[in-house]
């Protein structure tokens, strides 16, 4: 059987975390989300999470060995998964590289790669909203929030070529009621 493995994409207060909640319901997915792994590392108080906190609290990007070798034991702990909805993962192009390593020596490639897009005035009203209720400190500064999108354009963005290069980019409105775009994100993916 052909697993449905998609990349949601998109930049920070894209709405990722919110519409895979209702992707993986509907699909039967698992949900990878490096950011929530990075926080769960920090909240055990870990090696690894004490590395990364300095930098997710500047926003700057955690190291791609740490966040490959993350996604790495996830999908080891998740052979029979249906598929994988990869959130805020890959982020960079080694990391693009090494996902598409891994799931070709399964044989299980990326689908498709969803991509929301919304305007950055509107990404950093809703993440900064977001940091007022949910105490996450790097939805709390706008000087961060900025930074976060920065490194999005500069690092993340190009990863729209590599994937349209194979054929699997798929532009989506990111604006609009959450389930508008749980609509459009199921219509794209057919
Ligand atoms: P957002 O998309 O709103 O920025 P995330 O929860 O996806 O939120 O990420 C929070 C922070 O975790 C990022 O700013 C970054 O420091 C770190 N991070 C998450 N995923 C990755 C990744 N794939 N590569 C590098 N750093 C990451």
């Amino acid at each position: 059987m052909i697993k449905l493995n998609l990349v949601l994409f998109g930049p920070p207060g894209a709405g990722k975390g919110t519409q895979s909640n209702f992707l993986i319901e509907r699909y039967g997915l698992v949900h990878l989300s490096t950011g929530d792994l990075l926080r769960a590392e920090i909240k055990a108080e870990s090696e690894l999470g004490l590395q990364a906190k300095t930098l997710m609290d500047r926003g700057e990007l955690v190291g791609d060995d740490i966040v490959i070798g993350m996604i790495r034991n996830k999908m080891e702990a998740h052979l029979d998964a249906k598929g994988f909805i990869f959130d805020g993962f890959p982020r960079t192009h080694a990391q693009a590289e090494a996902l598409d390593v891994m799931l070709d020596a399964k044989n299980e490639p990326i689908v498709a790669m969803l991509a929301l897009e919304v305007p950055e005035e509107e990404l950093v009203t809703r993440l900064l909203g977001r940091g007022a209720t949910s105490g996450r400190t790097d939805d709390q500064d706008e000087a961060v929030v900025r930074n976060r999108i920065r490194e999005y354009e500069k690092k993340t963005a190009p990863l729209k070529d590599f994937y349209s290069a194979q054929g699997k980019f798929k532009a989506i409105n990111g604006v609009g009621s959450i389930a508008d775009i749980t609509e459009r994100l199921v219509k794209a993916i057919g």
